[in-house]
Order: structure tokens, then C-alpha cells, then sequence
């Protein structure tokens, strides 16, 4: 049954795959899904882990994903990040659990994994070899489409202080394609503008608040990253009630105007929805998580471990890659949308300005500016449409 295997090698880890998964474009031909594009993603998540456990400093954490397939992810996490000691795996496809147990014994691992054949709650609601604790420290949810069914059962099953890491594939739902699917599965509505993808992200972590502080519990963003295919965020969950009565003050409503391009952050709902600039009626967003999506404190720590991991010490252009995304983070000015180089062009009637140029002008008037996390073409700033765009024309 798993005569046509290949080995790669992925960061330090050795990873058996379905060799048809490394040609194949749909993923259901392969008898266990393994996908060899979302490599820089994994990458991202050792590193993320890693700096996680060191924060937390214990040398004995716990990792459980909830969706293994052939276990990539779990298996680089128990070679990569040596303070875990214990790995579940979890997967509904037994083909895939064996490539993962065969490959955990390549990589003298087989001592820390555990492997489990079922759906994800009751995986993770059974505990089974979890003799030390009956919870997990560190929690990972990549589902194809939405993590929204699973969501209670994921915050149920992690530890006090713990992380969760959460995916969202279902990215055409969150930017606005289907906005009532969106409000059924998240609860909030999205808006189809320019930083479409940074409400999906905020719209995703809303429902991980509100599904926390149902089960008295807070959460604290401390990285998030997308692109065109998902979106992902790590989440410190922790148990507190009176930090989970704060909420209400941490959700909130972007509205914006698709007259003029005005935007701004409502902390409540109201009516009516008029554009403070042109007097049209606006959309609005939400409602949706309007704190920030990193912990500045999480980045620095993720950045400077970025030399530690062999991954990027090899290969210095991800290692270029992942301190750009980090720096950016680092460097964000906290707004809960961005504006596009293309759309501030365009309202100029003026070919594309460079990213840097806009960025340092507004600096340079006394504006907050950055690069936006969420968008190579973005710029967060405290500016106001018109603000940017009588300082850009006056430069
Ligand atoms: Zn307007």
C-alpha cells in the first residue's frame, strides 16, 4: 500500500510522501495529502513554536495536530523544536498515519508520537495518551475550508497559557465573495475593498474571541500571516474571566465608504451608515477583532531565533524572507486596515507611487506610517484618505 513513497527532506526532518502528491495538482488523486507548496508555511510555524516554547520555558511541552496527513508538520516539530516531548498525530486516513509513523522512526522520533485515527473532536476530547496532563500545551488547526466547526473543541482540549495556531483556507468567504456564508460561519460581515484579506484575518480571530469567552477564557494574538490560498494566526489562550470580560472592547466595525474610499473604526453598530467625507452611504464590516493581530514582544522574540533553525541558516533567501516578514510586523503602525499604493494612485490619477516614498513622506508631515504585514502594496498610517492624498500631491 505504500510502495510508491518518496523522501524528502524538509528543514531537518525527513518526510515520506505519496510520490504522486510531489506531481499530482489534486491532492484527493494521492492516497494521503501532503502539500509540498505549503513548505514556507511550515517553516513559519517551527519557528513560531519554538519561539513559543522558549517563552513559555519549559522543556516538556505538548503538540497536538488535529489534522496531520502525512504528518509533515508534527513530525518537523517534534525533530525541530527539542522542548516539545510529545507529538499526536491525528488524521481520519490510516494510509497517511502509517507514512507518518514510518517516518517518525527515519527521524529516531517514534519515542514522542503518538498516533490517533479519528474525527478532530473526538480526538482531541479523548486524551488517550496524555497521562501527564489532560490538556495540550500547543494546539494546530489547518483544516480544508473553514476551522469554524471546530473551533470549541480546539480552545477545550489546550492548557491554561497554552497556544493555538489556526488556519483558515476558506479565504474567498472571509474576503467577501460570499458575505452570508461569512456571517453564518464567522459572525460578522466582510468587506470586498483593498485590505479585504486584513478584515477576513480580523473577522477569523473574532470568532476565536467570542468562542474563548463563552468558555471563560482570553486570547492574545501574537503572530498572523496570509496569503491568496489562507490565513493563519497564533493565539495565546489563557484562562481568565475577568480578562474575557473585556471583550466588548477589543470588537469593533470598520465602515467604509466605496464613493470617496473613507474608512474608519466604529466601536458600535449604528445607523445611519453616511461617509463623514461625501455624505454616501457606506458599507460596514464586522463585527469583527479591531486590537492588533501581533504581539511586538512574540515578533522580536521569532526574529531573533530565525538563526537558530537550520532551515534558514541553509537558505538565505527565506531567511531574507522571514525577517521581511517579521520586520514589517515589528514595525506596523496599529490601524485595523490599510491603504494600496495602487488605489492612492489612482485616486491621484498618477502612475504607482513606491511604497517607501509614501511611507517616508507621511513620516516626514508628522503622520504615523509603515508597510502593512498583511500586503506587499500596503501602508498602514493614522492619516485619513484625504490627509494621504493633499500630502502625497503637496510632495
Ligand atoms: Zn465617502
Amino acid at each position: 500500500m505504500l510502495s510508491e513513497i518518496s523522501e524528502i527532506i524538509e528543514g531537518d526532518t525527513r518526510i515520506l510522501v505519496p510520490s504522486a502528491s510531489l506531481t499530482e495538482k489534486i491532492p484527493s488523486k494521492t492516497p494521503a495529502f501532503f502539500n509540498p507548496v505549503a513548505k514556507w508555511n511550515r517553516d513559519i510555524s517551527v519557528l513560531a513554536y519554538k519561539t513559543f516554547s522558549t517563552l513559555k520555558t519549559m522543556d516538556c511541552l505538548s503538540f497536538a495536530d488535529c489534522l496531520s496527513g502525512v504528518g509533515a508538520r508534527g513530525l518537523r516539530v517534534g525533530v525541530e523544536v527539542p522542548s516539545v516531548e510529545s507529538v499526536y498525530m491525528n488524521d481520519i486516513n490510516p494510509i497517511a498515519l502509517e507514512f507518518a509513523r514510518k517516518a517518525a522512526e527515519l527521524n529516531s522520533i517514534q519515542g514522542k508520537c503518538y498516533f490517533h485515527r479519528s474525527e478532530v473532536c473526538s480526538f482531541l476530547q479523548s486524551n488517550a495518551h496524555c497521562s501527564q496532563r489532560n490538556r495540550y500545551d500547543i494546539v494546530d488547526l489547518d483544516p480544508f475550508g473553514s476551522p469554524a466547526p471546530y473551533l470549541d473543541c480546539v480552545l477545550r482540549a489546550v492548557n491554561d497559557r497554552g497556544m493555538i495556531s489556526i488556519t483558515a483556507t476558506d479565504t474567498a468567504v472571509l474576503c467577501g465573495v460570499y458575505p452570508k456564508v461569512c456571517y453564518r460561519r464567522y459572525h460578522g460581515y466582510p468587506i470586498r475593498s483593498e485590505y479585504t484579506n486584513e478584515i477576513g484575518m480580523r473577522l477569523l480571530i473574532s470568532l476565536i474571541a467570542f468562542t474563548a469567552a463563552r468558555l471563560d477564557l482570553n486570547i492574545l494574538p501574537l503572530f498572523s500571516h496570509t496569503n491568496l490560498h489562507y490565513m493563519r494566526t497564533y493565539v495565546k489562550i489563557s484562562v481568565s474571566n475577568s480578562e474575557a470580560n473585556e471583550l466588548y472592547s477589543k470588537i469593533g466595525y470598520v465602515i467604509h465608504c466605496f464613493s470617496c474610499g473613507h474608512r474608519e473604526i466604529w466601536d458600535v453598530e449604528s445607523n445611519p451608515r453616511i461617509c463623514r467625507v461625501c455624505s454616501s452611504k457606506c458599507s460596514i464590516g464586522g463585527p469583527l477583532w479591531k486590537e492588533p493581530l501581533n504581539e511586538q514582544g512574540f515578533l522580536e522574540s521569532m526574529f531573533q531565533l530565525i538563526p537558530t533553525l537550520g532551515v534558514f541558516q541553509r537558505t538565505p533567501s527565506l531567511r531574507r524572507s522571514m525577517d521581511n516578514l517579521l520586520s514589517t510586523g515589528i514595525e506596523e503602525v496599529q490601524e485595523p486596515y490599510y491603504f494600496h499604493t495602487d488605489h492612492i494612485a489612482s485616486k491621484l490619477k498618477t502612475s504607482p507611487l513606491a511604497l517607501s516614498e509614501i511611507v517616508d513622506t507621511l513620516n516626514r508631515v508628522g503622520f504615523m506610517a509603515s508597510k502593512a504585514s498583511l500586503s506587499p502594496q500596503g501602508f498602514k498610517t493614522n492619516a485619513s484618505l484625504s490627509q494621504i492624498l493633499n500630502t502625497l500631491k503637496r510632495s
